[in-house]
Order: structure tokens, then sequence, then C-alpha cells
């Protein structure tokens, strides 16, 4: 089977892919073999400001036409992506591992933020206040806010591109987008999808290449307004800086930490159910995963034993491959990051139901077998920092207090799982967790209607649902006086 996506040239610019100030080509590698799949050309700081000013240009034109008009090349992308869905896919699993399915699962969900937002750009609604005299109205209407930079992860390369883009646009912004570059490839096919869909050109920009260069000119850049970006921490933090000095509005997604609580009550099968897709999903590399399992102690053996029965079913190796559920993990570092997190649990007390290595005849600096851990200390790495891969620790705990106190006992707070049939325990509980998104008897949570983001160390700002949108508009209040 052909394992090359195809060179591309990776800077779609003022409506055209441009030839680049100079050639320097970034490698797209194939997490499962290492071998290149593609190519792009990284952009120069040059070909970012050239980015930025064709955004900028554009600007006011896009802004000015009627919601309407700006959710016509939205639908005709959503119906390019459907059209075209296997394809992307295929790039998908190629460039960041995960297996096919998943990633045209991937796919299609990103194709339904362009829909829905195609729709929600009629709906950015203001507001009349109470005025202070006869002679006076008050009113609140959202406006947009101009160029737009938006940067995102190598862990959901296609869908992250599209619930940005379109609620920024949607909402008559412009766009510069720069995609990590382990996984240019969906981005580009996206954008190929955005020219043939006919955004005026300059709405929608795209630049590849060192993460450095092009971060210093979005966050330096007068012209940007808005960084919106979805990784790490660290790097989250440094654009937050970065951005203090031309005051630019900046909406994080970072790590998460969550927990997934089971309570005694709950219904345990349905648990293990969506504990191992919370976990295994992209080998456990989402920040939504379920990272610290906590379970009512009197069932901890038995959700152990359903977990571990759900990860010997689970088939690891090459995404392309049928049957295969779970890929790589994205590189050596996050392997090795998984490894240490489980023999420090060993090492203080855990104890391997399952997985703990590669499977037999994988390689093993790229692929690591689904774990499920059990008498993990508290204290431990695997639960106390951000695994990103299919380990699952079991934590003990005593009572709905202690539960609560543990699952909030992080500086992270994106998302939380919470498992009983008590109904004013899930509301008690649920309420109490110090969390962006909580599932009750779920372990999805990425709806296109609803607003995904955490608080905390997670970061601020959402995406999806009426939110997203006003993430990307601001508030202007025009005090009108008449006699
Ligand atoms: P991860 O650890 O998941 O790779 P990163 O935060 O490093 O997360 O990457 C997320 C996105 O941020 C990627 O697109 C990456 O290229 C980008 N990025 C990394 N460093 C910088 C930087 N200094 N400026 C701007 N973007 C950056």
């Amino acid at each position: 089977m052909d394992r090359i996506v195809r060179a591309a040239s990776g800077q779609y610019v003022d409506g055209g892919w441009r030839e680049p100030a100079r050639s320097k080509r970034l490698s797209v590698r194939d997490p499962s073999s290492g071998s290149e799949v593609g190519s792009v050309v990284a952009a120069t700081p040059s070909d970012v400001q050239a980015a930025v000013q064709a955004a900028a240009r554009a600007f006011p034109g896009w802004a000015a036409l009627s919601p309407d008009e700006r959710g016509e090349p939205l639908r005709r992308a959503h119906a390019l992506v459907l059209e075209r869905a296997d394809h992307l896919a295929r790039a998908l699993t190629l460039e960041g591992g995960k297996p096919l399915e998943e990633a045209k699962g991937e796919v299609l969900w990103g194709a339904e933020f362009l829909l829905w937002y195609a729709e929600e750009a009629r709906r950015p609604w203001g507001e009349i206040l109470a005025s202070s005299g006869p002679g006076q109205r008050l009113y609140v209407r959202r406006r947009p806010r101009g160029v737009i930079a938006c940067i995102t992860p190598w862990n959901f390369p296609s869908s992250l591109v599209a619930r940005k883009v379109a609620p920024a646009v949607a909402g008559g912004n412009t766009v510069v987008l720069k995609p990590a570059e382990q996984t240019p490839l969906s981005a580009v096919l996206l954008f190929e999808i955005f020219h043939e869909a006919g955004f005026p050109p300059g709405v929608v920009n795209l630049v590849c290449g060192d993460p450095e260069p092009i971060g210093a000119v979005l966050t330096s850049s007068p012209d940007v307004r808005q960084i919106s970006f979805t990784g790490s921490v660290e790097v989250g933090k440094l654009l937050l800086r970065r951005c203090a000095d031309s005051v630019k509005k900046v909406t994080l997604e970072l790590g998460g930490h969550a927990p997934f609580v089971v309570f005694a009550d709950a219904d345990l099968e349905l648990a293990a159910d969506k504990l191992a897709f919370s976990k295994f999903q992209n080998a456990g590399q989402t920040c939504i995963a379920a990272n610290r399992v906590l379970v009512e102690r009197g069932v901890s053996g038995e959700v152990g034993r359903l977990l571990a029965e759900r990860a010997a079913e689970v088939r690891v190796g090459d995404g392309l491959e049928p049957g295969v559920t779970v890929g790589p993990l994205i590189d050596g570092a996050a392997l090795g990051r998984v490894r240490e997190h489980v023999a420090d649990a060993v090492s203080r007390g855990g104890r391997l139901l399952c997985g703990g290595s590669e499977p037999p005849g994988l390689d093993p600096e790229r692929f690591f077998g689904p774990t499920v851990l059990t008498g993990v200390p508290p204290d431990a790495r695997v639960a106390t920092e951000e695994t990103f891969g299919p380990v699952a620790p079991l934590i003990a705990f005593s009572s709905e207090e202690e539960a609560v106190e543990l699952a909030n006992a992080s500086e992270y707070g994106l998302a939380a799982y919470l498992f009983t049939r008590d109904l004013g325990r899930a509301h008690r509980v649920g309420e109490a967790l110090d969390y962006g998104m909580v599932a009750v008897n779920d372990g999805a949570l990425g709806w296109v209607q609803a607003p995904f983001g955490g608080i905390k160390g997670s970061g601020d700002g959402r995406e999806g649902g009426r939110q997203g949108l006003e993430e990307y508009l601001d508030v202007q209040y025009l005090s009108v006086n008449f006699d």
C-alpha cells in the first residue's frame, strides 16, 4: 500500500499556495515506522508576516458580509470533507498514528464544526439593557475581533483545525493557522478544501514550520488580535507572556489530568466500557483521557478485572492494518514518559494487572500495550502528572468526600468523569468537581454543541457551542441618546 501522502507547499496565503521564500522542507514521519510520508515547506518569518498581512487586508470585507454569506464556504467545505473523508483519514493515520477507523471518526467529527458554525454565524445574539433615562437606549452587540492566530497540536490534527477555524471565520474574523510540526498534512488537505470551498483570498491562511520563529511573529504582530492555542502548559504560558506587550486575547486549551470516579453503586460494566474508550482512544494521547481512575474501595478489584478484560481485546499496531485499535505513541519522548510513569508506580507498590510494555513483536521505541495498574498510591507520578499514554492507574477511595478531594487535588481542571446510579450523588459530586467539563455515566465530552474547555491550569476559553463563537467576538455597548 502506498504510504506517501505527498509533498505539499504548506503555505496557503492570500488565496493561493505560495512558493516559499526559502526552500527548507519539514519532513513528516509515520510514527508506526519512522519512514517519511510527506513534507511541507517551512515558513520564514517574512512568510508569516505576509500571511498576517493578507488576513488583515481581508478582514474588513469578510466582516461586512452577512452571516449567511460567511456560512456558504463553510457549508461547501463540510460537503467536501465528507466526500474526501477516506483520503483525509488515511493521511491522518500516516502522520499521527491513530487507527484508520478512529482517524475517520475524527475527520467526520471535525466536519461537524464546519456545518454547525455555518449556522451558528446567524446567532451572535446581542442584548438591550434597561436605560437610565427616557431618551436613552443601551445596546450590547458582538463584533468580530480581527486576525486570529490559531495554533493546533498533533493529537487531533484534523478536527482541531476545523474546531478553531470554523467559529473564527463564522464570526467574521480572518485566520492564520499553524499546525503542529509532526502533523501538518491533515491541515494542508483541509486548506485545499477551504480553497475549493471559495473563501475569499486572505480569509484563511496556513503556515507550517518551526514553531519558535512562527510563534514569535504571531505573538508580536500588532495585527493579530487573538491567539487560540491548544497544546502544552509550557508553551501556553510562553504565548501568554509574549502576548502581554500587545495585549492580545489568548485562549488556551492546555493539559488535563482527568479523574474517572467510579462509585460502588455504578453500572460497573458501563463504567469499564467508557473507561476503556476514554483511556485507550488515540493510545491515551488526548487531553481529556481518564488519567486517574478513582474507584470506591469495595469494587476496585472488580473494576480492575473488567478493565483488564477490555484491555485484552485491544489490538496494538500500525494504524493502517485492519483490526488494529490502538496505534503507536507519537514519538520516543512520549514513550519514555509512559515507561517512567509505570516504573515509578510499580516501585511505589502499584501492581500490574496487564500491559506494562510493548506487545510482543512490536517496536519498543514506538508502541506500548494497554496497561492497568492497581493499588497505586495517590502521590505516584502516574497519579499526579499527565501520562498521555494507554495507562490506567486505579486508586481506591472510601467516601464521597474523599473521592471529591482526590479528584480536585490537581492543578488542572479540564475534564472529569463520574459513574453512579444515585441521582443526588450525580448532581452533588458533579457540581463539586473543579473541572470545566464533567461527564456523568459517559466517557465522551466533545459534542459540537457543547462548550469544551477547562479551568485552572488547563487554560481558559471554550470551543464548540454558542460559547465557541463568542470566544472570537468582542462585546461592544452602544449608548444611544435622543430627545
Ligand atoms: P505537545 O507537547 O503536545 O507537542 P506543544 O505545546 O509543544 O505540545 O505543541 C502544540 C502546538 O504549539 C504545536 O503546533 C507546536 O508547534 C506549537 N508550539 C510549540 N512551541 C511553540 C512556540 N514557541 N511558539 C508558538 N507555537 C509553538
